[in-house]
């Protein structure tokens, strides 16, 4: 089969089943296009909460399907490939947590929700790279303290202390994403030779010395409304996040040229979701394999940081 037969396919079997699709921007262009919304982890945790399908199909990495189950305990949510995951979340596990709760028990917790369920469950709120300067004020103005615990990533620790001048531990001191935190400065100086007329529009999760000499620094759901909101003079961007970001902005605005700050932007654990896995998994709705689910213990301790977090966005 091709992938234009296999996206047909898909397209009827979800009518079929009246399955929702939910999809990173960083999935695989073609697993994009069969989706019913498209977004980023905060604006899927959100759609997921909505969403009125008894099955929902999440083309992700696993802890944003886990979040979507949290919310959902009385649906079904499936990921294409269970194998999908975030090494990022590796850098934080709930005896670390408890750990540095210990050595400072008089401060909040702040948990990215690229995380374990096991570790949301030990925090006092979630945040996203979209709101994580406004959850970082907000919390440690409820605990009236001048600091927070933050963790696992430290570039986005580091943005939100920057932003909100208030200090975040680190928790650990070298989390990070590999796909983002291999963008060095070099890259955009280069990208600005190469294009100069092309804004730079990188993630938070980048380094600091490249978030400075960046033009917009923001989330996925950020870049991509800075620009679909530029004017018609704006023509150029170089984009400094994975690159299915990129794609998804060169079919939405056909009129503006991208290019990536380097080569190779690209987040292996998100592409292992394919379109011949969404057809797949359609099929097999009914096999446990593809269902995600918390234990109802975590998930319910879980619950608490992740409303939190919406309630505060
Ligand atoms: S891009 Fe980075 S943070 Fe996002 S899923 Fe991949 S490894 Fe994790």
């Amino acid at each position: 089969m091709t992938v234009k037969q296999i996206k047909e396919e898909v397209m009827k079997l979800k009518k079929e089943t009246e399955a929702t699709i939910l999809a990173h921007y960083y999935q695989p262009i073609e697993v994009q296009e069969v989706a019913d919304y498209i977004g980023d982890s905060l604006g899927l945790s959100r759609l997921a909460k909505e969403a009125n399908s008894e099955f929902i199909i999440f083309a992700g990495v696993d802890f944003m399907a886990e979040t979507a189950s949290i919310l959902n305990q009385d649906k079904h949510v499936l990921m294409p490939n269970p194998e999908s995951c975030c090494p990022m979340a590796a850098f934080l596990i709930p005896e670390k947590i408890k750990d540095y709760k210990k050595e400072y028990p008089d401060l909040p917790t702040v948990v990215y929700v690229n995380s374990t369920a096991a570790v949301k469950a030990e925090s006092d709120v979630c945040c996203t790279s979209s709101n994580a300067v406004k959850i970082v004020k907000k919390i440690s103005s409820e605990f009236n303290t001048d600091a927070v615990l933050f963790g696992p990533d430290a570039n986005l620790a580091d943005y939100a202390e920057q932003l909100s001048k208030i200090k975040t531990i680190k928790m650990p001191d070298k989390g990070h994403c590999y796909v983002h935190s291999q963008i060095k400065p070099e890259h955009i100086i280069q990208s600005k030779k190469d294009y100069p007329n092309a804004k730079v529009l990188v993630h938070p999760e980048c380094i600091r010395e490249v978030r400075e000499l960046s033009d917009v620094v923001g989330s996925t759901a950020y870049m991509y409304n800075t620009v679909k909101n530029s004017s018609s003079t704006e023509k150029e961007f170089s984009i400094g996040t994975e690159s299915g970001l990129m794609e998804r902005m060169a079919q939405d605005f056909p009129d503006k040229k991208f290019y990536l700050v380097m080569n190779k932007l690209v987040c292996y654990n998100m592409k292992k979701n394919t379109i011949e896995l969404m057809k797949y998994v359609l099929e097999h709705l009914d096999d446990k394999m593809f269902e995600v689910k918390v234990p109802s213990d975590i998930a319910k301790k879980a619950l608490i940081p992740i409303e939190r977090m919406l309630e505060f966005s």
